[in-house]
């Protein structure tokens, strides 16, 4: 599965503590993230994680661009909810592609660990079938 991190400042220590627990099941899969959440994920542990840009500076659309493809099958995107962001916009953007795409997304890290406990089980095989219709093939 391919599976992307981000997280807003004041969560990035909950982040990477989160990740450092469930490195066993991440290990698995393809990891993207924004810049400075993957560099502080792989310091702390022994991932290979693919960096976009920083948030502010388009990494949150570059995501959202897989996410529009439909490549990503999970979202780990742990948000500041008492900090106004610079790229609110952008935010919001990632989030709706989400759920046009209906891509599990979690922003906060009680749901993270239920995604991540579902994903360690298998049961994200679903996500394969969904790779191959795109929504255009669908007739109503
Ligand atoms: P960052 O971006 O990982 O580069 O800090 C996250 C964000 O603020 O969207």
């Amino acid at each position: 599965m391919q599976i992307a991190f981000i997280a807003h400042d004041r969560k990035k220590d909950e982040m990477v503590n989160f990740v450092i627990a469930y490195e066993h099941v991440f290990k698995h899969h393809k990891l993207y993230s924004t810049g400075t959440t993957g560099q502080r994920i792989m310091e702390q542990t022994g991932l290979n994680i693919h960096r976009f840009m920083s948030g502010p500076l388009g990494g949150d659309q570059q995501i959202g661009a897989l996410v529009a493809e439909n490549v990503l099958d999970l979202i780990i995107f742990l948000r500041d909810p008492l900090m106004a962001q610079p790229h609110e916009p952008d935010i919001i953007a990632l989030l709706r592609l989400c759920d046009v795409q209906g891509i599990p997304v979690a922003t906060n890290v009680a749901t993270a660990e239920l995604l991540t406990n579902s994903l360690g089980r298998g049961e994200f095989g679903w996500r394969e079938l969904v790779h191959k219709y795109k929504p255009e093939d669908w007739q109503p």
